[in-house]
């Protein structure tokens, strides 16, 4: 290896956080390089609940139809019981999307299938991932971070001005850093396998022996393929043979009346379950993303769908310090995602505790479009603003939005792309400003809100953050204000 790189950004590790930060800052245009230690892509289905907040994210980086085509709905569940009756049942209310949430049931798509669609979009954007590169060592030197690396060929550096650590469970970058990741292992031991077989069929996601751990056992039908994702609890020490004669005898022994044949394995993990979340997401120039900062039980199928988050909330901070806003900026990251991280780890626990006794179904509080940013530094409300349909900190809702010149138009579709949006609602002597869209509503304005969903008052203003949460909320006379926040979080403006 002759790489002796300066980049802006080092991304470590190609899973599903990596390459969502990877897609944000390719079309940001900031300069990076991602490495990753495998020599190929991951061929496991693991997290395959893709959420809809994280298909809202997928919309903006360009993705969310191709990753729909790659994935189907959630297949109803079918629990067998003792005796050979059945029950079929969803999993997830069938709830259908509104204007203002457009996506609302969880998508199922093999984690696989989603990190090669994120792959094809770094490759549309000029970009790549440079596999078998490992991450083997770094210096944080205060101005930047000089990372070793090292692939078949020898060792070589890179210099870069941040690193991101997406590396995983068990991250390298987190140990080097010596960051504590206290939690607990929860007395759980399971396997998970893609595996083809014959004797069941594809249309239901198949339970069987739910509520008693010895016998367990589920076979989920991965889409486009001919593959069931296999999973079940083991006992928490012991060998598991996870060949196709080892995994052959443990069905039989569960189902021993069915008669199930495997014909391949193509991927099979015995995984002992964790909930342990990292004493910091950041020290200096080095920040944790995903796994690497939190651990979940798969219950829930949150830990792609956080991981997805954290990057898309680091991913313009990153660019917009590198275009020259004040650091600071970056010090929301771990006070905005750490506590997200925190609860989804009482959430997944919690599920974990309700499968244990057969109860399956899991609601709204898995979709990740109520969680918020209230409170944090970033969210600011100007007094007077009332409560309002839109809280700074909370999701901007989507809506539909009449245009002036004829065609209604999704919000979504607007505020689309890597910029700020202030809407303002009135008249107003709102200047343009590189890196913010301004749509004006009202009878005069480009837009009109005919269904005042959006509940705002003449004169509002409200700031939308790249990554689609309300930043702040002002009023016609809060004009200094806005600019000091504003101040905060942009590049200073080119005189
Ligand atoms: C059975 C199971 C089911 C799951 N179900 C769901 C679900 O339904 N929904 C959901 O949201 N989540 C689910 N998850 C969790 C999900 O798989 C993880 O949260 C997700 O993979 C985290 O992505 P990541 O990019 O942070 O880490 P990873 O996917 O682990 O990627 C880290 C990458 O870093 C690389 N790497 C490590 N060290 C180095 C180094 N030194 N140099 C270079 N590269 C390095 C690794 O090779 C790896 O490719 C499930 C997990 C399991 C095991």
């Amino acid at each position: 290896m002759k790489d002796h790189s300066i980049v802006d950004v080092l991304i470590v590790g190609a899973g599903a956080a990596g390459l969502t930060l990877a897609v944000d800052l390719a079309r940001r245009g900031v300069s990076f390089r991602l490495i990753e230690r495998l020599t190929e892509p991951f061929q496991g289905s693991r997290g395959k609940g893709i959420q809809p907040r994280t298909l809202e994210v997928f919309e903006d980086l360009g993705i969310v139809d191709r990753l729909a085509a790659a994935g189907s709905p959630y297949p109803s569940q079918r629990l067998h019981h003792p005796g050979g009756s059945t029950t079929d049942m969803q999993e997830f209310t069938l709830d259908t999307g509104t204007a203002a949430e457009p996506y609302r049931r969880p998508l199922l798509v093999p984690q696989f299938r989603t990190e090669a669609v994120l792959r094809d979009r770094i490759i549309e954007l000029g970009q790549r991932v440079d596999y078998g590169v490992a991450l083997t060592g770094f210096t944080d030197d205060g101005d930047g971070v000089a990372a070793q690396i090292a692939d078949a060929g020898g060792a070589g550096t890179i210099r870069c001005r941040y690193l991101v650590g997406a590396d995983g469970a068990r991250s390298f970058v987190r140990h080097a850093l010596s960051l504590g990741f206290p939690g607990k292992t929860l007395g759980v031991r399971a396997i998970v396998a893609d595996i083809e077989i014959d004797g069941l069929d594809r249309a239901v996601w198949h339970r069987f022996n739910e509520g008693d751990r010895a016998r367990q056992i589920s076979f989920c039908p991965l889409p486009h393929s001919d593959m069931f994702q296999l999973q079940a609890p083991i006992a928490i020490e012991g060998d598991v043979d996870l060949s196709p004669a080892g995994v052959q005898a443990f069905i039989d022994a569960r189902l021993p009346e069915r008669a199930i044949r495997v014909r391949a394995v193509h991927w099979a993990s015995a995984y002992s379950m964790n909930a342990r979340l990292a004493d910091r997401y950041r020290v200096g120039n080095v920040f944790l993303v995903g796994d690497a900062a939190h651990i979940h039980p798969p219950t829930g199928g949150q830990g792609l769908n956080t991981s997805v988050q954290d990057s898309y909330n680091l991913g313009w901070k990153l660019a917009a310090v590198l275009a020259g806003a004040p650091a600071a900026l970056l010090d929301s990251y771990e006070e905005e995602r750490r506590p997200i991280a925190a609860g989804m780890l009482g959430l997944a626990a919690d599920l974990l505790e309700k499968a244990r006794h057969g109860e399956m179904r899991r609601g709204r509080e898995v979709h990740q479009l109520d969680l918020s940013y209230r409170g944090a530094a970033l969210a600011v409300d100007m007094p007077g603003r009332g409560d309002g349909v839109l809280v700074a900190g909370d999701r901007m809702p989507d809506a539909v939005l009449q245009g002036a010149a004829g065609p209604a138009h999704r919000l979504f579709d607007l505020m689309a792309g890597p910029q700020w949006t202030l809407l303002v609602r009135g008249g107003g002597a709102d200047r343009p400003r590189a890196g913010v869209i301004l749509l004006r509503i009202g009878s005069d304005g480009a837009l009109r809100d005919d269904g005042d969903r959006l509940g705002m008052a003449d004169g509002d203003r409200l700031l939308v953050r790249p990554d689609g949460y309300v930043g702040a909320r002002f009023g016609a006379d809060h004009g200094p204000a806005m600019a000091a926040y504003l101040a905060r979080v942009l590049p200073p403006p080119r005189s």
